[in-house]
């Protein structure tokens, strides 16, 4: 009674077998897109543990002053008036610039051989950073000296809070 199969019909049993195979995906990428959000540079994963507050990933930390030179206009606006991004005390040593698209203000962040820094401030150099999909890290220090002597550095930076929680 069945002929030979038309092209018809071997078209539609791999339709049918592959929006069947793309139901079981579809479900598994929904689950993990929330973990992979903070984590899109996959070869500077170090440490993908299922845990969203303990991880690590490679990232360049480098360390700017208040100064003219590392804050540019920024620099001109009287102490008192000074604010970070993030709208804290820069005065307060305690935070670092990133780029809030990759590591959102308020981000806890241990750096190895400094300890704990938020981020609260952010720059053209970490936002340039970000694009080409590189965690990048300025850490506020006292004097120009300190951050010269700091350089560049690519350490494994454990994150402490998730993405856009607050403290
Ligand atoms: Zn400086």
């Amino acid at each position: 009674m069945l002929k030979k199969p038309s092209h018809f019909m071997v078209i539609a049993v791999f339709t049918t077998l592959f929006v069947y195979w793309l139901k079981t995906k579809i479900p598994q990428c929904a689950a993990i897109s929330n973990k992979t959000r903070f984590v899109r540079v996959n070869d500077d994963i170090q440490d993908a543990s299922p845990t969203p507050e303990k991880r690590t990933i490679l990232m360049k930390v480098t360390a700017y002053c208040l100064c003219r030179k590392c804050c540019g206009k920024w620099a001109l606006i009287p102490r008192e008036k000074r604010k970070t991004a993030a709208g804290d005390n820069p005065f307060i040593f305690d935070g670092v610039a990133a780029a809030p698209k990759l590591l959102p203000y308020r981000t806890k962040l241990r750096i190895p051989g400094v300890g704990v820094k938020e981020v609260d401030d952010t720059g053209g150099a970490m936002r340039k950073s970000a694009k080409g999909g590189v965690y990048h890290v300025d850490i506020r220090m006292e004097s120009h000296k300190q951050a010269l002597e700091w350089g560049v550095k690519w350490l494994n930076v454990e994150l402490q809070t998730q993405q856009g929680e607050t403290r």
